[in-house]
């Protein structure tokens, strides 16, 4: 790919709880990518999820990653400092929830531009109303319900009386084909309010979802290369609506990678056995064989074998997108640990 500057790529952890698998996955993935190029590489903290947000985690992860090898030029550690990240115009804090009041100010810009409306509805009646039989549900997206519009044109009466209960502000999604390219999944296009219908992007506080943040973050970071799992295909939809109604240019280059899965087709989750890296690491697993075994399954390597970071670097000119797999890559936890605990 052609760049006018080097690339400026991004690793978005969730302090969620702690690296799995797929996560590692991801991250090898948009590591090497970028330093492939010579790219400018972020680590940027998604802490914005509060009642789902685990501070401790924040560390663990740093620690994790930088164990495995991954690094960054840019990240939370420097976030406060006065000092211009090299290849970026000002200082950013990398962590979300520095960030509020530039999500705000961008909400607010949206709420001038009756780009967003406030919706009443409770989780379970949005669930209520879109599982009704006439409604189309997205299929790609575990959590992804279509909201039916309920408050999209809600009267002036309708709204007064609403006033005082909680909401959250909708974006309007417009009945338009969307389209763009994916790096390894090619072209990708559908009706966003047909298909994904008016998605949240902040609550009435104006803490920001993440649709909000992300689109933000990625612009004015100037991220130019986005790598993440393709449970965020739909998201990219959404994102593309964000940026296109607050003018911002997206990134570049998008590429969602396959998930890992368990041997009943789910997504690798806890009900799979302990997927993450730093049990395999308590176990006595050397990060070269968890890099050896995630560069296995995303087709980088032909057998499994350990391999530091800094050597699969030196094995290739540029990424080898081709090489990478579009299907789920199925795990069987014992099985993995086995392949991790005898690699040559
Ligand atoms: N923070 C998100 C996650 O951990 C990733 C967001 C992104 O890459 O855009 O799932």
């Amino acid at each position: 790919m052609s760049h006018e500057r080097p690339p400026v790529g991004r690793l978005a952890p969730s302090p969620t709880g702690a690296l799995h698998l797929g996560n590692a996955r991801s991250f090898l993935l948009a590591w090497l990518s970028i330093r492939l190029q010579g790219g400018t590489l972020l680590l940027r903290i998604e802490d914005i999820d509060s009642p789902r947000v685990k501070p401790w985690t924040i560390q663990h992860t740093i620690d994790t990653l930088r164990w495995l090898g991954l690094d960054w030029d840019h990240g939370p550690d420097d976030s406060v400092s006065t000092e211009p990240a090299a290849g970026l115009s000002y200082p950013i804090p990398l962590v979300q929830s520095h960030r509020i009041q530039r999500y705000q100010q961008c909400l607010d810009q949206l709420i001038s531009a009756e780009q967003v409306y406030r919706c009443y509805c409770s989780r379970k009646e949005v669930e209520a109303a879109a599982s009704a039989p006439h409604e189309s549900r997205p299929t790609l997206e575990l959590d992804a319900v279509r909201y039916p519009g309920t408050c999209r044109s809600l009267s002036p009466m309708e709204q007064k009386s609403a006033s005082g209960r909680k909401f959250a502000w909708r974006m309007l999604t417009p009945d338009t084909l969307l389209e763009w390219q994916d790096g390894l999944l090619g072209p990708q296009q559908l009706n966003p309010s047909e298909t994904l219908g008016d998605f949240v992007l902040a609550k009435d506080s104006g803490l920001p979802a993440y649709q909000l943040a992300v689109v933000v973050d990625d612009f004015d970071m100037q991220v130019s290369e986005v790598v993440r799992g393709n449970d965020l295909i739909l998201s990219t939809f959404r994102q593309r609506i964000v940026q296109s109604a607050l003018g911002l240019m997206p990134p570049e280059e998008y590429y969602h990678l396959p998930l890992m899965i368990g041997p009943d087709g789910r997504r690798l989750a806890k009900r799979h056995g302990d997927t993450r890296v730093s049990s395999f690491r308590e176990l006595g697993v050397s990060a070269e064989a968890l890099i050896g075994y995630l560069s296995w399954t995303s087709g980088l390597i032909e057998r499994p074998q350990q391999v530091s970071c800094a050597e699969l670097l030196q094995s290739f000119d540029q990424m080898p997108w081709e090489r990478v797999p579009v299907e789920p890559t199925v795990v069987d936890e014992q099985q993995a640990t086995k392949i991790l605990k005898s690699m040559p």
